[in-house]
């Protein structure tokens, strides 16, 4: 074990002190919430940056000339070129940022607002049918808008391999034709887990194609760099990166095709949204993403490792990854597994009677594997190594 335990050992003073910024983790000793992928709880800098502008600046965007609508302006200009930084833009000036309400609302303006005006007859587009449902209805729609129109797009399934709940590059290489105008995939995946490795989607489909990223499960958990990946759209939920709900951003530019402009008129922007975002990717950076994912990934191994040595469950996806010493180590902080005899929705019941907080569901996943049920667990910082041990020797316990 010491192996696992020993990139965890030298980070421990700095994660208890990142543990006691969480209010809400701190207010409740005897509960491990283990379910950050659905939403990540936030720590007292943000709910501070929360109070502070509804204290001293609250106004309209974009419409008053007084001090508080001026500064509330400058904020929401000043948190896209925050995001951009964060997301490690390296041409910020040829980029967009557009607040959403999060991830689910980004892809659908990215296909309501961009794919439909691209697209014509006989065009084809691949996208993920086995990823989080926000990332497979936008582009049915607006094949079906499409088709309303007399337009007739070919819809094609981004292949998996089948045991690893991994992207079939060479499969995808081969799904990409002529006609390909548009692939949709997913930075991590919400239910197994995995670095679904997008630089080698864009060598599998060639430079010409726009990508569109679903980073719902990277933003905010990992080190994220655009400068790597060859992208033309990266969305995300906010609250998913430590800030309130309701907020969450597309960033595009327009080197593959036009501009993203979202139609309609947008209305007021969710102002307190913005200000918890630029306050949680401030405490983000200043803790630093490499040692949060150094972090809650060697929590995510320590919990698969365990439970690959009981016999009773059976952990999805990620199964060529499993060992500790695996140099093809590409589970992030999401740990999804079943027991063999008991329901996954009575597992999540017996795990909150012990204090354990996770997800136990079909987990919003498109096709037909996360209608079965399972249990997923996802860490953020203020997990700790006891709450994975207490939970691996509550799990043994269900043998
Ligand atoms: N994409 C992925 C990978 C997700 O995990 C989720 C939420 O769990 C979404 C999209 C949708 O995010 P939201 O519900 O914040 O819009």
């Amino acid at each position: 074990m010491t192996d696992v335990v020993s990139p965890l050992d030298d980070l421990r003073s700095w994660q208890r002190a990142l543990r006691e910024q969480f209010p809400i983790i701190v207010g409740h000793p005897g509960l491990a919430y283990l379910d950050s992928a659905a939403t990540a709880q936030k720590p007292g800098a943000v709910l501070d940056a929360v109070r502070r502008y509804l204290t001293t600046s609250n106004a309209n965007a974009g419409r008053g000339t007084y001090p508080w609508a001026n500064a509330t302006t400058a904020l929401v200009e000043r948190t896209r070129d925050r995001v951009k930084e964060f997301l490690g833009d390296p041409d910020p000036d040829r980029s967009a940022v557009h607040f959403t309400s999060g991830a689910t609302e980004g892809l659908r303006i990215v296909a309501r607002d961009w794919l439909t005006s691209c697209l014509g007859d006989g065009d084809e587009i691949v996208v993920p049918f086995g990823d989080h449902q926000a990332n497979l209805s936008p582009w049915l729609e607006a094949r079906d808008q499409l088709a309303r129109q007399g337009v007739g797009i070919r819809v094609r399934e981004l292949p998996y391999q089948a045991a690893s709940g991994d992207y079939d590059p060479a499969a995808l290489a081969g799904a990409v034709g002529p006609r390909t105008r548009f692939v949709a995939a997913t930075h991590v995946h919400h239910v197994y887990g995995g670095d679904m490795n997008v630089r080698r989607i864009r060598q599998a489909v060639g430079p010409k194609v726009p990508i569109c990223l679903d980073a719902a499960q990277s933003v905010g958990h990992l080190p994220f760099s655009l400068a790597g990946l060859d992208v033309d759209f990266v969305v995300f939920s906010g609250h998913k990166a430590l800030a309130l709900p309701g907020s969450g951003a597309i960033w595009s530019r327009d080197v593959r095709g036009p501009a993203l402009r979202p139609g309609g008129w947008s209305g007021t922007p969710n102002t307190v949204g913005i200000a918890s975002l630029e306050a949680a990717l401030d405490w983000l950076d200043a803790a630093g993403l490499e040692r949060i994912e150094r972090w809650t990934v060697a929590l995510g191994t320590r919990l698969t490792d365990g439970l690959s040595r009981l016999p009773a469950y059976e952990v999805l996806g990620c199964r060529l990854s499993l060992a500790a010493a695996s140099q093809a180590q590409r589970r992030r902080s999401i740990v999804t597994f079943r027991h063999h005899k008991i329901d996954s929705n009575d597992l999540g019941f017996i795990l909150f009677s012990h204090g354990f907080m996770v997800r136990s569901d079909g987990h919003c996943q498109a096709g037909s594997e996360g209608r079965d049920g399972a249990v997923r667990v996802s860490l953020h910082i203020h997990n700790t190594v006891e709450e994975i041990d207490s939970l691996l020797s509550v799990l043994a316990n269900l043998q």
